[in-house]
């Protein structure tokens, strides 16, 4: 589904990413763990091109998105994002939040935007909630919204940038339950998480990532029980 290949980011003289190269297939759930600073979110983001990549391909779906003749919007639109800090828009409605995109981008009528709406606020256990503004939410009932509004669209791939991290500690869970279900349901998903728990009982794959390369990858269990690099060791031996 998605085919890197030599992905190199460059912040004026910091070098982000140094020859990436990866393959995401339908289905799968893949998980990046790594240290802060590592370049995990900077992956994700030029996955769907939030960061121009400085040089290197990304094939989604069979189009070289970093091409000059994509329709970036297109491509994005296909691309469920969710960040660690919601970014719900504030002054919308929790139903407004999750059909905007569909009206606008994709033409829906409110009637259509809404009906998938609901079916997705069904699914997170939040339909009582259309009409409340995210400030009125918990950190996890705004974080299982902003999944559904970007669910709203019928993403080919769900990229998630640690979901979690800025949670309560018991607030977690219900987030995590979202994803698991999206995730036997065949959505094909690039996690960043430091939840390892979710990446073991989740994961197809793990990546670690490291000051910009991808160090080591395998299954979860593989990764965690018998890490084979001097970084991957360290760096699991402070976070399991
Ligand atoms: P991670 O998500 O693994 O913590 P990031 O991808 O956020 O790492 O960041 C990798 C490096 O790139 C860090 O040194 C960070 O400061 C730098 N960086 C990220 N975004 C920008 C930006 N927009 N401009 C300049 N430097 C950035
Ligand atoms: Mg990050």
């Amino acid at each position: 589904m998605i085919v890197v290949d030599k992905l190199n980011k460059k912040f004026g003289d910091l070098h982000v990413l140094k020859d990436v190269s990866e393959d995401i297939k339908k289905g799968e759930v893949v998980v990046v763990i790594g240290p802060s600073g590592s370049g995990k979110s900077t992956f994700l983001r030029c996955l769907n091109l939030l960061e121009q990549p400085t040089s290197g391909d990304i094939v989604f779906e069979g189009t070289n998105i970093t091409g000059d003749k994509v329709n970036i919007d297109k491509i994005r639109q296909k691309m469920g994002m969710v960040f660690q800090q919601f970014n719900l828009f504030p002054h919308k409605t929790v139903l407004e939040n999750i059909t905007l995109a569909p009206i606008k981008l994709k033409g829906l009528s409110k009637e259509e935007a809404d009906k998938i709406a609901f079916k997705l606020l069904k699914r997170i256990g939040l339909e009582d909630k259309a009409d409340v503004y995210p400030n009125n939410l918990s950190g996890g009932q705004k974080q299982r919204i902003a999944i559904a509004r970007a669910l709203a669209m019928s993403p080919d791939v769900m990229l998630f940038d640690e979901p979690t991290s800025a949670l309560d500690p018991e607030m977690v869970g219900e987030v995590l339950e979202v994803m698991k279900d999206l995730a036997k349901e065949g959505m094909t998903m690039v996690v960043v998480t430091h939840e390892m728990g979710f990446a073991k009982e989740v994961g197809d794959r793990v990546l670690f990532m490291d000051n910009g390369m991808i160090i080591e990858e395998g299954n979860p269990k593989e990764l965690f029980e018998n890490p084979k690099h001097e970084r991957t060791k360290s760096f699991l031996a402070k976070v399991l």
